[in-house]
């Protein structure tokens, strides 16, 4: 039985992994994805059989192949390079892991779109910056998560990185740890970044120390392979790409030669074919082109429909301007005309105010005066009485002398006791 020891290595790399998570720190969950590429679909069937479910390859064509000829439900992670002209052939990959410029997640969210299911992918990321390595500089990885969090085709599900062969300990834990932070970038950027695949056979352990979610491993689970070379993705099957007409081309140089009837008919058949199939597509591109046709014409109707909402906007928003306009206008000469009505009662409150208040004073005016009488008066009737005591007094005095002869007094005084009787009545007039 091929892998005989697989399970035995397999249970001796889980415990390795564990303590590896303990040592990081990060808790993680760990996924051991076996890399199967070079090896047959056996392989596949073994790491299965010991309990592995996630399968790596890095190539799409063989990994197609594989997928046919075993038959079990692994999940298929493609971990090499895309080309672009393959984006439509990763359906049964559950994740591309090799998301590596902006071209191709352009071309992997148009194939997401298009078959209605977007496409869990992984950012490769070059955090070493070696030449032979894929994947974007971290310092544009912001920028291009921002770009792809709007193409709804494509679900970024976390970061891969590939660490130098053969590396120090140190440069590989600066790797991860860079690795480490894309994926944060990613995160903050609100894409549901959890993933972290890195980790190699000889490096798997300092991977997962440093927050590895997902470590692709080949040579420790199924040993060498063939060809023992360290991974390189540089030369492209492109460069050895031959087309249909290309080979029907050869064929058909190779037959005339010796002009076998049958060839050629062949050759007419096949580029009858090939014509019949151009047309078709020729067919399918018109009908494509009348579809873009009909949006835009739906399009424009929406464009002007705005339009017209737009110019009623504007003009409703004219009419309410100038009705508010009016409405102030009202509302200020009401205000005025309330503030003169408020003015001129005022005005009528001060003039009652000060008219009262001139009453009161002519009022105190008259009282002064009165006092002023009762005063005088008082001041003539105290003169009177001083005077009266005084006459009193002089005639008590005249009573007290030695007698004047009653002639002589007569003529000095030039009357007689009726001169007396008229002074009398002269005091009685006063004092009325
Ligand atoms: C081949 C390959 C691996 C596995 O390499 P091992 O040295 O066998 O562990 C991992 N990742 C990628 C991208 C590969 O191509």
């Amino acid at each position: 039985m091929p892998f005989s020891d697989l399970p035995a290595r397999l249970h001796e790399i889980r415990e390795r992994v564990d303590r590896a998570v303990a040592r990081g720190g990060h808790r993680q969950r760990v996924a051991i994805v076996a890399v199967t590429k070079t090896h047959g679909p056996e392989a596949v069937r073994a790491a299965w059989d010991a309990g592995i479910r996630d399968v790596g390859e890095n190539k799409v064509q063989e990994a197609l192949a594989k997928m046919e000829a075993v038959d079990v439900p692994a999940r298929w992670h493609l971990i090499g390079h895309l080309q672009r002209n393959k984006v439509k052939q990763i359906d049964g990959f559950a994740l591309v892991h090799s998301v590596d410029s902006a071209r191709l997640a352009d071309a992997v969210h148009a194939h997401g779109i298009q078959r209605g299911r977007a496409v869990d992918a992984l950012l490769q990321v070059n955090v070493s910056g070696e030449g032979t390595k894929g994947g974007y500089p971290p310092d544009e990885l912001r920028a291009e998560a921002e770009r792809l969090a709007t193409l709804p085709g494509i679900v970024v599900r976390g970061v891969m990185t590939m660490a130098p062969f053969d590396a120090p300990e140190s440069v590989l834990r600066t790797v991860f740890a860079g690795a480490r932070a894309a994926r944060a970038v990613l995160a903050e950027v609100g894409h549901p970044a959890t993933e972290l695949s890195m980790g190699m056979s000889n490096d798997y352990e300092i991977a997962v120390e440093e927050g590895a979610t997902m470590v692709r491993l080949g040579t420790l689970l199924f040993g060498a392979r063939a060809s023992d070379a360290p991974p390189q993705d540089q030369m492209t099957d492109a460069t050895f790409r031959l087309t249909a007409l290309d080979v029907r081309r050869y064929d058909f140089g190779t037959a005339f030669r010796g002009y076998d009837k049958t060839r050629v008919d062949q050759f007419r058949e096949q580029v009858a074919e090939e014509i019949e199939r151009l047309t078709r597509a020729n067919q399918e591109l018109d009908e494509k082109a009348r579809n873009f046709l009909e949006q835009l014409r739906a399009f424009r109707e929406r464009d002007r429909a705005l339009n017209e909402a737009l110019i009623g906007a504007q003009k409703l928003r004219e009419d309410t301007q100038a009705q508010a306009e009016r409405e102030a206008e009202l509302l200020r000469r009401e205000a005025q005309l309330e503030a003169e009505r408020t003015v001129a009662a005022a005005r009528r409150d001060a003039e009652r105010e000060i008219e009262r208040l001139r009453g009161e004073a002519r009022r105190i005016e008259d009282e002064i005066a009165s006092l002023d009488r009762v005063h005088r008066t008082y001041i003539a009737q105290l003169r009177l009485q001083a005077e009266r005591q005084l006459a009193e007094l002089a005639a008590s005095e005249a009573a007290a002398l030695p007698p004047v002869p009653q002639r002589a007094r007569l003529a000095a005084t030039g009357g007689g006791e009726d001169d007396g009787r008229a002074a009398a009545d002269a005091t009685q007039k006063t004092t009325e």
